[in-house]
Order: structure tokens, then C-alpha cells, then sequence
């Protein structure tokens, strides 16, 4: 099947690397405009130069998806540039795990600001352009750590669980103006992020527990975004995808 994109301008945070990057090109693959938002502007500006070099349609933007009058600005911007943002993925996140007893509040609130506050920020930013163009669609990255919990991560599982409350209760909102509104939940994907468990005893362990017995690729994630981001998606709203090769059957 092609995935229609038209002239469709997609905002990815977090496309500097693994995941977000992946999505980042996939969507610039299908002929979307893609803004790629990371911490870094080397990688960001990575990101979107590796699109350009293949005939596609990018631009970078690092900023800090904590900061929120920093979104606030670029979305203000981003608006101003390309009228309406039709697609945005809030994928950026990260790790700081720890057993609650040894969590300190830092922890708590790093992962809390950066995945989840985060996604309020950019959605507030971007909602209404969308709303006013009667199309959209909002995708969040979110983790079966946030549908099943998961020991020494407490604070991140919070945050994962959050994205999907927040997708299905705007779906509800925001479905009278053909705003579609989902999440996807990938188990362990072949990333930075996961570079501490990809070898070892620590891979052997978690394969075991994968039906399919490898970990993820960043395309499985990346595929999934572009169907529902793509025109042919439009009549699924609320729900959250789980990309993990079986790990939580
Ligand atoms: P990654 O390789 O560590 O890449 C993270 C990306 O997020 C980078 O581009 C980074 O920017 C950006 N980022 C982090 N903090 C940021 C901030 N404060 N402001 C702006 N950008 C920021 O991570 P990944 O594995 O691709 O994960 C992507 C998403 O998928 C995350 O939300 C993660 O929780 C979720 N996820 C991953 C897995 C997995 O197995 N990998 C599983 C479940 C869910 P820079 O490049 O500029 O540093």
C-alpha cells in the first residue's frame, strides 16, 4: 500500500537518533516536510541534512522539549513558517532509572518534564493549527514499561502511562475535527537507549522473554507511525499500538 502524505508537514522530536530519526525519515520517505526537533543541533541538524541528500523535505530545530517556553516559541515559528503543522510525533525521551528507594526527586522530575510535560507543551503549541485546518494527527512514543510497569523505573512507566491518557482522552476532543490521536508502544528496540542490555547476560535474559527473539528495529516503530499518520489511518483514534515482537502476549 502508498501512504498518502500530500503536502503534509510533520514536527518529530527526538529525530537526532534511534527511533525518532527512524520515524524522521520514514515520514520524509512518503513525501512529508519534516521538522526534526532533538537536544543537539549536530544531531538534529544530522538528521534532517541525511534526509535533504535523499531528495526530501527537512528542516532542524534543536531545542529542549522540557523547556516550555522554548516549544512555545518554536511552535510559534514553525506556524508562522508553514502556516499549519498537520502530523506531530512527541517521541523524545529518556531513561533515569533507579528503585524508588534510591530515586531522588531530579530523577522524578527529569523523566516527568522531558516525556511527559513535554507532550503537553508541543501539543498546546501545535493543536490549534491543526484544529483549524480539520485534520491531524498526534502520535506519541510511549513504552510497554507504561502499560505493564516496570521495577527501577517508576518514574519513566509514570510518564509511559501518561502519554496513553493524555492520546485517549484527546481523541475524545478532538475527533470532531478529524484529529486522530494514538500511541505506540514499543518493547526493546535497537537504540542508544538500549545499549546497555544488547549484550551479554542482560540480552540473553531478555530474548528469552521475546516470542520472536530478536529486539526490535527502529523501521518496526517507524513503520507503524507512518500508517497512522498517513491519510489511510484516519478512522483509528484512542488507542495504543504495542510494537514488541510478543514480549507482553
Ligand atoms: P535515543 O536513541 O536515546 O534518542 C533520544 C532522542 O531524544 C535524541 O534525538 C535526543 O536528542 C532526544 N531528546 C532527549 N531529551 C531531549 C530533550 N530534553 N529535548 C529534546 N530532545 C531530546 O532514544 P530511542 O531509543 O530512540 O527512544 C525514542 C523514544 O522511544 C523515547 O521516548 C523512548 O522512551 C521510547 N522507547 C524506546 C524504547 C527502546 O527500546 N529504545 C522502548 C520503548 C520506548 P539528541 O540526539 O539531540 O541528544
Amino acid at each position: 500500500m502508498e501512504l498518502t502524505f500530500k503536502e503534509r508537514v510533520a514536527v518529530v522530536t527526538g529525530a537526532g537518533r534511534g527511533i525518532g530519526r527512524a520515524i524522521a525519515e520514514t515520514l520524509a520517505g512518503e513525501g512529508a516536510h519534516v521538522v526534526c526537533v532533538s537536544k543537539h543541533s549536530r544531531s538534529c541538524g544530522s538528521a534532517a541534512e541525511a534526509i535533504l541528500a535523499k531528495g526530501g523535505k527537512a528542516q532542524a530545530l534543536a531545542v529542549d522539549v522540557a523547556d516550555s517556553a522554548a516549544v512555545a516559541e518554536a511552535c510559534k515559528s514553525l506556524i508562522s513558517q508553514h502556516r499549519r503543522i498537520d502530523i506531530l510525533v512527541n517521541n523524545a525521551g529518556i531513561t533515569r532509572d533507579n528503585l524508588l528507594i534510591r530515586m531522588s526527586e531530579d530523577d522524578w522530575k527529569t523523566v516527568i518534564d522531558t516525556n511527559l510535560n513535554s507532550v503537553f507543551y508541543w501539543t498546546k503549541g501545535l493543536v490549534r493549527s491543526m484544529m483549524k485546518g480539520r485534520w491531524g494527527r498526534i502520535i506519541n512514543i510511549s513504552s510497554v514499561s507504561g502499560l505493564t510497569g516496570n521495577s527501577g523505573q517508576a518514574n519513566y512507566a509514570s510518564a509511559k502511562a501518561g502519554m496513553v491518557a493524555f492520546v485517549k482522552s484527546l481523541a475524545k476532543e478532538l475527533s470532531p475535527r478529524s484529529i486522530t490521536c494514538n500511541a505506540v508502544a514499543p518493547g526493546f528496540i535497537e537504540t542508544d537507549m538500549t545499549r546497555a542490555f544488547q549484550q551479554g547476560d542482560a540480552a540473553k535474559r531478555i530474548l528469552a522473554a521475546i516470542p520472536l527473539k530478536r529486539f526490535g528495529h527502529t523501521r518496526d516503530i517507524a513503520n507503524m507511525v507512518a500508517f497512522l499518520a498517513s491519510e489511510e489511518g484516519g478512522y483509528i483514534t484512542g488507542q495504543v499500538f504495542t510494537v514488541d515482537g510478543g514480549l507482553t502476549i
